[in-house]
């Protein structure tokens, strides 16, 4: 099955796909991964929005239409994909299911991870991401360990969009653009909210209730 993940930055969107793609095999797809390694490879694409994602903008259609197709059409992928990041607008919503019917594919879920904006500050100002295995920690409340080799200091680093001005920008974006295609989602009965300030253990526990559902 293809799923979509929405929430606002820090929202723990990573998190939970990260648990979600292990439990069921899925394939995870982050459009901010993929543009965050655009940036840091310093590609064609990733030197023309390195400025955009830095300033909690949103990135051209087309740039991101381009990646996801570039994962979609995969054979190894097919029905398998989370999409965390994806769509953003209306706009991208469309492409999104274009690109699926292209693939004889669909969506069989949508979840949506409700937290305030409180909430948000706290838990991006106190992010890190391990850079060897991805894993993503919080300063104040879900600590790396400290006797881990493979997530100690030297290894996690913070993004360079977490900062709290950004976080609010990118709240705002997100309240703006991306809940309209919440209700897209919600017309086509797809739509199932969780409650994302709940602990991390917990709010798992609710999306693996829904999809035994889905899955029937
Ligand atoms: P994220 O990791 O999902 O919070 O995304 C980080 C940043 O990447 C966003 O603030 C945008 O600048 C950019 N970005 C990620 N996904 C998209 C998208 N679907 N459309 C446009 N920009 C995106």
């Amino acid at each position: 099955m293809n799923i979509i993940i929405f929430g606002p930055p820090g929202a723990g969107k990573g998190t939970q796909s990260k648990f979600i793609v292990k439990k069921y095999n899925l394939f995870q797809l982050s459009t901010g991964d993929l543009l965050r390694n655009e940036i840091k490879n310093k590609s064609d694409v990733g030197q023309k929005i390195g400025s955009i994602v830095n300033a909690g903008s949103l990135v051209s259609d087309d740039i991101v239409s381009k990646l996801i197709e570039n994962a979609v059409n995969k054979k190894e992928y097919e029905n398998r994909i989370i999409f965390d990041g994806y769509p953003r607008n209306i706009a991208q919503a469309k492409n999104l299911n274009l690109l699926l019917n292209k693939y004889d594919q669909k969506i069989s879920l949508v979840l949506k991870l409700t937290v305030d904006l409180e909430t948000i500050k706290k838990r991006v100002s106190g992010r890190t991401v391990c850079s060897m295995c991805g894993k993503i920690y919080n300063k104040f409340f879900n600590p790396a360990p400290i006797d881990s080799e493979c997530c100690s200091i030297k290894y996690l680093q913070t993004r360079g969009d977490d900062t709290v001005d950004v976080a609010i920008k990118r709240y705002e974006t997100y309240e703006k653009q991306t809940e309209p295609v919440l209700n897209y989602y919600k017309n086509l009965d797809l739509l199932k909210e969780v409650n994302g300030i709940s602990p991390i253990d917990h709010i798992y526990k609710e999306i693996t209730d829904i999809m035994s559902v889905i899955e029937g």
